[in-house]
């Protein structure tokens, strides 16, 4: 085994450079604040003013639930830019950090300007943190160390860890004390996690820091020029919207607005494959490639767009329709959302040795992301079953849902890993950043739709829309499965070495922009 660096010859953490401590607690804390605040959002949205909450009806919640969590994977296109060409990856994580906790203590402050400002500040800071802290696990391994998929999965742990306890923690506080307390909450775990980033620097050796060729001073100036001139615009837009709003010359709901912003981003992805398709100066077969790139790009904006309603409308139907109360005690809604980080933690290991027990035998990318879909499904089969006993008052057992969540993570554990590590394995190399991006494009689409499929709540009924979600999901993952052996046949044998499916966290590393597009 090649130890060619110095991180390598360090002092190890369960086996690893001991830097992988430092970000797994990071990323841990940051996750921990995430999704403590994710699960009281929506339920802090549609609370009435008399209880503390903001009194919104389910769509306009949903629609800032979708807005809020669509935004934050979209922030990690221009996180990973800012972090490449000005500020670093090591920075760029702290200054997101920091930006993230100021997010969290504003929200901490009951006031509506606050609440909104404290949002638009995470999703600044976690569009800074995500991507880099993920990227800089990468670093500190040689290229091509095999530890460096363990890593990962060591790393992905962490994430799950801080998903699981945030929820217990800041929900507790926010629905049985006061909602801006677990707000607060999850900013002091933000806090203890800079507060460790900061300690824990020294093991990280030259991970995340910008190499000296890379910062010319005029590439540096351009740089910075574009980025302001980006902010500007972006800015722009959303004063002329917020001005014609005003002024009454546009009447724009919420529910429109995320509507709208999620046919944008769609639109966008489609004009962009077919550019590339029609235009790009590829070979038939690099077009074979990103076709394929295109229809798992639809399958992952499908999934997530299911999977993510774990926080919007999941959590309203714990919170209404399901009886929460065990041993004698009601146990809080937002805790629920604990649920599937707890079953990750227990299957991922199952999954990974299940795939190197199939070894080449193990189903090819197109067939796993079906069988995610088909998870996915089944789960709200499940719940939509389980919402359609909810009449007249009486709540269903919470099995309902703890099975769901028990389907949704199998499902998240075939999907979800396998993929950017295919597109980073299919996209022609000059291809890779951009398809990358519009990969995280794809989780924020999702992650809109699945804020926005909670406006169903109040309209078409709970059953039928589990039951609707369950179909869209349920066909598209079927179509992927019978189309699975032609799909492989188009990539012309591109995704056979398949060895990071082994390790499944380590390739869901490698979609959140862990790894570099040659590994
Ligand atoms: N649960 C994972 C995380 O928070 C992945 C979420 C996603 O990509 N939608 O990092």
């Amino acid at each position: 085994m090649a130890m060619n660096t110095v991180a390598a010859t360090e002092k190890q953490w369960l086996g690893h450079p001991r830097g992988l401590s430092t970000l797994f607690f990071t990323e841990m804390w940051e996750r921990f604040s995430y999704y403590g605040m994710r699960g009281l959002l929506i339920l802090f949205l549609v609370a009435s003013v008399q209880t503390g909450g903001f009194g919104l009806t389910d769509r306009s919640a949903a629609a800032i639930y979708g807005l809020y969590t669509g935004f934050v994977y979209l922030m990690a296109l221009p996180g990973g830019w800012v972090a490449d060409r000005i500020l670093g990856q090591r920075n760029a994580v702290f200054v997101g950090g920091c930006i993230i906790a100021a997010g969290h203590f504003s929200m901490a402050i009951p006031s509506v300007p606050t609440f909104y400002g404290g949002l638009v500040l995470i999703v600044i800071g976690t569009g800074l943190l995500k991507p880099n802290v993920s990227a800089m696990v990468g670093d500190l391994y040689p290229v091509g160390s095999p530890r460096r998929d363990a890593g990962f999965s060591v790393f992905y742990s962490g994430i799950n860890v801080g998903a699981l306890v945030g929820p217990l923690i800041c929900g507790f506080l926010g629905e049985r004390v006061n909602w801006h307390l677990g707000f607060s909450a999850a900013g002091i775990g933000m806090v203890l996690g800079l507060i460790q980033y900061k300690l824990g620097a020294k093991y990280l050796g030259k991970a995340g820091i910008r190499r000296s060729e890379e910062t010319t001073t005029t590439a540096d100036r351009r740089a910075r020029r574009s980025l302001a001139i980006g902010a500007a615009v972006v800015i722009g837009v959303v004063a002329i919207m917020i001005a014609l709003h005003a002024t009454g010359a546009v009447r724009m709901n919420l529910y429109d607005i995320a509507k709208g912003t999620g046919y944008f981003m769609l639109g966008l992805a489609i004009l962009y494959f077919s550019s590339l398709l029609l235009f790009a100066k590829i070979s038939g077969a690099e077009k074979k490639r990103i076709g394929v790139i295109f229809i798992f790009f639809m399958a992952a904006v499908l999934f997530w767009a299911g999977f993510e309603q774990a926080g919007s409308s999941m959590n309203l139907f714990s919170d209404r329709l399901m009886n929460r109360d065990l041993f004698g005690k009601t146990i809080p809604t937002s805790w629920y959302q604990s649920v599937n980080s707890m079953f990750l933690i227990v299957l991922a290991p199952v999954f990974g040795a299940l795939w190197i027990k199939l070894g080449r035998r193990q189903p090819s990318t197109a067939a796993k992301m079906g069988f995610g879909l088909l998870f996915l499904a089944v789960g709200f089969l499940v719940l939509a079953l389980g919402a359609s006993y909810a009449v007249g008052g009486v709540k269903v057992s919470m099995m309902w849902m703890i099975m769901t969540y028990l389907l949704h993570t199998a499902g998240e554990l075939c999907l979800s890993p396998v993929g950017l590590s295919s597109v980073t394995k299919l996209a022609p190399k000059k291809l890779a950043g951009q398809l990358m991006g519009t990969w995280f494009m794809g989780t924020a689409l999702g992650n809109l739709i699945a804020g926005l499929a909670a406006g169903g709540f109040e309209g078409m009924g709970v059953p039928e829309l589990f039951a609707a979600v369950a179909k869209v999901t349920g066909v598209a993952g079927l179509i992927l499965l019978i189309f699975a052996k032609p799909i492989r046949r188009l990539v012309g044998g591109a995704e056979d070495n398949v060895d990071e499916t082994a390790t499944p966290a380590a390739a869901t590393a490698v979609r959140e922009g862990a790894l570099p597009a040659e590994s």
